[in-house]
């Protein structure tokens, strides 16, 4: 199949030709008509499967059709939960709509709100949004959303996860009832799908891919090792392998800072990206990590959500995050666009119940694997005890269950 069938203007096809794009992934292939045909659209789409373009292509198309030539209301509305979210989405619209008369905006906060407000001032047509600053310009009177006739809910999952029910809520409510919805979420728990019901007119539900499955092309291995031992071994991990660049996902704001700091002791270049870190800082980290000047980044899960780093050859969790579908998020930062990747998760003592947590949620069992000099010391509590006992011959014991223990 081609672009070309879709029904796309011959401007917006000249735009996905400059991209490079030639076939449309699945999800383009399933949402572009149906969003052409101006239905409302419930679609289960992680990030790395096309899905920007599924909803912007056929956004644009509708839009061009008839540009207001004076006053420029927005008529369609972008939602998405972090700022380098909607840098991307933004980025994207710029592209594809560069052959159309089309005009859009990005805006989120951490950053000067006048360039955002002037360019509000001159007219948009698309407006890319992190909820918190649409409301603070909306409540000052620097944007309406009156004339929205298309909303996008992206990565709606990880709104309701960061607490943007309210601000959707209210979001809502300032704009009018009769509009087209696209709503895109990676997983639908109840509350998504509660969610949806409230927005959607009768909507057709596409998936890229089946719920909760990673990608395939990622090779997954799971480390036992413990907790003090685990930068020790990524350091030895990253350097002997000469792993150039990796996403490494740590749980806290402090622990990113922390362990991004121990790497660059060892003239590891790393930085890392968090929610209490400046926009600039995650801008010029997430840059210098695209170009191959910053090794590592260390993220929290709020930051990493939904970059697109194309080729991502490794991703590591540092520790296994508490809700198993973060798992498949983070994962699914590598094996992008049918590449193949690398996950690899260093797990704990303490974390070995999210193990079991995350082969529920992907029907898979994972074994574990150890590394030489880095072997588990934790694993059966009853025979720590004893090991004070007689020390040499517990620590065979030890070996031994715990291989046993690989096929839980
Ligand atoms: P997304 O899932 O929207 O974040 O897109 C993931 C990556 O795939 C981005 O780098 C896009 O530029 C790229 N992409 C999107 N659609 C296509 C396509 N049809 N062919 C090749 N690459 C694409």
């Amino acid at each position: 199949m081609s672009f070309s069938t879709l029904g796309l203007s011959p401007s917006i096809l000249k735009a996905v030709a400059k991209k490079g794009y030639e076939t449309p992934s699945p999800i383009q292939q399933k949402a572009i008509p149906l969003i052409l045909a101006q239905k409302d659209v419930l679609a289960s789409a992680q990030t790395g499967t096309g899905k920007t373009a599924g909803f912007t292509l056929p956004l644009l198309h509708l839009l061009s059709k008839e540009i207001p030539q004076r006053k420029r209301p927005i008529r369609s509305l972008i939602l998405t939960p972090t700022r380098e979210l909607a840098a991307q989405i933004y980025d994207n619209i710029k592209a594809y709509s560069e052959f159309t008369e089309l005009r859009s905006a990005v805006i989120f906060g951490g950053v000067n709100a006048n360039p955002q407000i002037r360019t509000l001032e001159n007219g948009i047509d698309v407006l890319v949004a992190c909820p918190g600053r649409l409301l603070d310009l909306h409540s000052q009177g620097h944007l309406s959303l009156n004339k929205i006739e298309i909303l996008v809910l992206d990565e709606a999952d990880r709104m309701l996860d960061m607490g943007f029910l309210r601000d959707i809520k209210k979001v809502l409510s300032l704009m009018p009832t009769k509009r087209q919805n696209l709503l895109f979420s990676a997983t639908f728990s109840k509350e998504i799908k509660q969610l949806a019901n409230g927005i959607l007119h009768q909507p057709v539900a596409v998936e890229a891919a089946p719920e909760n499955t990673t990608a395939e092309k990622v090779n997954q291995k799971m480390y036992r090792v413990d907790k003090s031992s685990k930068t020790e071994m990524l350091i030895q991990m990253i350097s002997e392998g000469n792993w150039q660049q990796v996403l490494i996902f740590s749980r806290t704001k402090h622990g990113a800072n922390r362990l991004a700091e121990k790497l660059g002791k060892k003239n590891i270049t790393a930085a890392a990206i968090h929610g209490n870190k400046t926009q600039n800082a995650r801008t010029k980290a997430l840059t210098g990590f695209k170009k191959g000047t910053i090794r590592i980044l260390v993220a929290t899960d709020i930051a990493a959500r939904g970059l697109d780093i194309p080729l991502l050859p490794y991703v590591v969790n540092y520790e296994l995050p508490n809700i198993a579908e973060d798992y498949v998020h983070r994962i699914g930062r590598t094996g992008r666009a049918g590449a193949s990747g690398i996950a690899i998760s260093l797990v704990g003592q303490e974390e070995l119940a999210y193990v079991k947590s995350i082969e529920k949620l992907l029907q898979q069992q994972f074994p574990f694997e150890t590394r030489e000099g880095f072997e588990p010391t934790m694993d059966f509590i009853p025979e720590q005890a004893a090991k004070k006992k007689n020390p040499s011959k517990n620590n065979q014991r030890r070996k031994k269950s715990y291989r046993g223990s690989r096929n839980r």
